[in-house]
């Protein structure tokens, strides 16, 4: 019998999991005990002798449920970053009982009646400004979650809070299972058009496979964008298209739509109970934009101008089409074929002519010298950390007087039993309530291994996002662990991420890091100008295909009573709604789109990047004004944001960064949708 390694104190570095010596066999055990335990706190939180203060309360209530974390952020990112059919099995069976768990905790009258007491004084317990804010976030947070409802009603919310996590479990499993299920197997005469870099690609992908000699196009976005790209196949590129575009659709026990419908009903149930005229209504309460419409204002302001620049774009599409003797309308799977073409006639730029100077490691290298000039961080390699894959490199991060601050984790190609999309993780966070944790961070990306990597631009820029993200969890210097790094409001919490790819853009730094992969050759300047110049190309049809997502993902989630809800034919009925250009898909359809379904972090929040993109353009303009990209005054009061994580109010930190509000204009000039 091995003991379980949850059970002991990890002396590795930076306390990383052991992961050689977990097995999912650990997991259910260490779920049940973790919650047993924080049971016992709470229960001697609510029930302590002592009339309530905010050590024995709040600070208590902070220190609870430590095991609890450790259990779940090792057991999420597995699932997420490798999983298998254990684990799984464990995630549908654990989903809803770890949710009741947190609802017994929220929902508990001792508890809320101790805070609710605290509160009612806060002004007059002598409070920090970050102990003030950490009351009023946990206050808040239990009103929320229905603390105030009579017993019959809290057993509802916790009944349906249940039912949606296993709802979202499923539902992102069936996407995983959709993905992993398709391929596209080529030989040597269907690749007509796929530049070097995309051949290379598939033909690792069919080797992985055990398809020695073919070629095999996946539902990854890094295998399938650069095929409807490239692929000068027609009837190929409709095929793939149709496959990406119909993950979650099929009928059977994967489909997603049955799950949708009751998602949907659920959270309106949840938002009645708690007041609000919707879902929507509820999440955006507890955020920058407070209301739906607020959200819906400034997605309006993007959306007939980026549909005006589409028709543009179409325009040149079709006469690139028409060119090679396609007489039809361009098709969502023709979209990104011609307009390669065009990008090329127009700005004489050849994406394929690009990727070579892209190679995954010195871009690496550029976002860690960026950090560096920026923040004073220095990338040490740990190679002596063993992590749960051989592909996944640790980095010790260090100050400028090289103490240490965190380790960072890069984990950056696609394989199957890896969810796709990028993201941001954590196995710990930064916070200092009993001496100083550091954080051990993780970023995700689903990259096409090469040899060596080649990224596009945009997927460097998306590595710089992670990046982004990455280091709000690293330079986060608070002390209580609900505040630390990226547990801000949700639409602040792409400011970080989408600024920091503003840095990728620098000339100096592309000059510096975009070489060559065989010649080590700098960009070539003429190069490297057409590639800023080409930066608002085809911002037409990004804007669309991202608005409209955001848009009916906030339709959606204000319809008061979505009972018996028709997906299918909702999605449709929105599409002619708002006058969707035929040419152009959903980036996400409903039956795939997982940051609403397989979770509700950001359902009735897609808009949050639109948002955090009025910050970062208007943020990072404050450098281009200062006439220097790594202006050391501004730098260190961007690091201040990084570091605060939730102990201030959102609008105070970037006032204090920029000293004064956000204006909306260089969003419009960086989408090129300036009037
Ligand atoms: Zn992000």
């Amino acid at each position: 019998m091995t003991e379980n390694p949850f059970f002991e104190a990890w002396t590795t570095p930076f306390e990383l999991p052991p992961f050689e010596r977990i097995d999912p066999s650990h997991f259910p055990p260490a779920f049940e005990r973790s919650m047993e335990e924080q049971v016992a706190e709470i229960a001697a939180i609510a029930g302590a002798g002592a009339a309530p203060d905010f050590a024995n309360t709040i600070e208590a209530l902070e220190r609870s449920g430590r095991l609890l974390r450790r259990v779940s952020r090792v057991f999420n990112n597995l699932d997420s970053s490798a999983t298998n059919e254990a684990l799984q099995a464990i995630d549908r069976d654990y989903a809803p009982k770890l949710a009741a768990h947190q609802m017994r905790i929220a929902l508990d009258p001792g508890l809320f009646a101790r805070i609710d007491a605290l509160y009612r004084k806060r002004d007059r317990l002598g409070l920090r400004p970050d102990q003030l804010r950490v009351l009023e976030r946990h206050h808040l947070r239990l009103v929320r979650s229905g603390a105030r409802l009579d017993p019959e009603e809290k057993a509802r919310m916790s009944a349906v809070s249940q039912r949606l996590a296993t709802l979202h479990t499923l539902f992102g499993q069936n996407v995983l299972h959709d993905e992993d299920e398709w391929r596209l197997m080529l030989n040597e005469e269907d690749l007509d058009g796929l530049p070097d870099f995309a051949r290379a690609a598939a033909a690792t992908a069919a080797a992985e496979r055990g398809l020695d000699g073919k070629y095999v196009i996946t539902l990854a976005r890094a295998s399938i964008e650069p095929f409807l790209a490239f692929s000068a196949r027609r009837e190929l590129r409709q095929r793939a298209y149709a496959a990406w575009a119909a993950r979650g659709t099929h009928a059977g026990a994967h489909d997603n739509a049955p799950l949708i419908a009751e998602i949907m009903a659920l959270r309106a149930e949840q938002a009645r109970l708690l007041g609000y005229p919707s879902y929507a209504a509820y999440r955006l309460d507890d955020t920058m934009a407070t209301t739906p419409e607020a959200a819906d204002r400034l997605l309006r302001q993007v959306w007939e101008p980026a549909k005006q620049r589409a028709a543009e774009e179409r325009a040149d599409l079709a006469a690139a089409a028409l060119a090679e003797g396609l007489n039809q309308p361009i098709a969502p799977w023709d979209w990104r074929y011609y307009a390669e073409k065009v990008r090329q006639q127009k700005y004489a730029l050849d994406e394929a002519a690009v990727k070579p100077y892209f190679v995954l490691e010195n871009m690496v290298e550029a976002a860690f010298d960026t950090a560096g000039r920026l923040f004073g961080l220095r990338f040490v390699p740990r190679p002596d950390c063993a992590t749960y894959h051989p592909d996944v490199r640790a980095f010790e991060v260090q100050d400028a007087a090289g103490h240490a601050v965190g380790l960072f984790l890069h984990d950056n190609f696609a394989r199957a039993g890896k969810r796709s999309g990028a993201w941001m993780s954590s196995y710990r966070e930064q916070e200092s309530l009993d001496g100083e944790v550091l954080p051990v961070i993780v970023n995700n990306n689903n990259f096409s291994k090469g040899d060596p990597t080649l990224l596009s631009f945009d997927d460097a820029k998306t590595l710089f996002h992670e990046f982004g993200h990455g280091l709000h969890g690293l330079l986060s210097r608070v002390r209580y662990p609900s505040q630390s790094g990226t547990s801000v409001r949700r639409d602040f919490v792409e400011f970080p991420s989408q600024v920091f790819e503003h840095w990728l853009s620098v000339p100096e730094m592309l000059r510096r890091y975009a070489r060559h992969y065989r010649t080590g050759e700098a960009l070539p300047e003429a190069l490297l100008e057409k590639l800023l110049a080409a930066r608002n190309f085809n911002q037409g049809f990004a804007t669309v295909e991202y608005a409209a997502c955001a848009l009916l993902d906030l339709d959606l989630h204000t319809r008061p009573n979505p009972a018996g809800l028709d997906i299918a034919r909702f999605e449709k009925d929105f599409l002619a709604r708002i006058g969707m250009p035929p040419e152009i898909g959903l980036r996400h359809r409903p039956a795939h789109f997982q940051h609403l379904f397989a979770g509700s972090g950001y359902a009735a929040g897609y808009y949050a990047y639109l948002w955090a993109e009025v910050l970062d353009a208007d943020g990072f303009a404050a450098f281009t004004e200062a006439g220097d990209p790594f202006d050391p005054a501004l730098a260190l009061r961007l690091k201040a944001i990084y570091s605060a994580g939730d102990t201030e109010d959102p609008m105070t930190l970037y006032r204090a960064f920029r000293g004064r509000e956000p204006e909306i204009a260089p969003l419009l000039a960086q989408r090129g949708l300036a009037a």
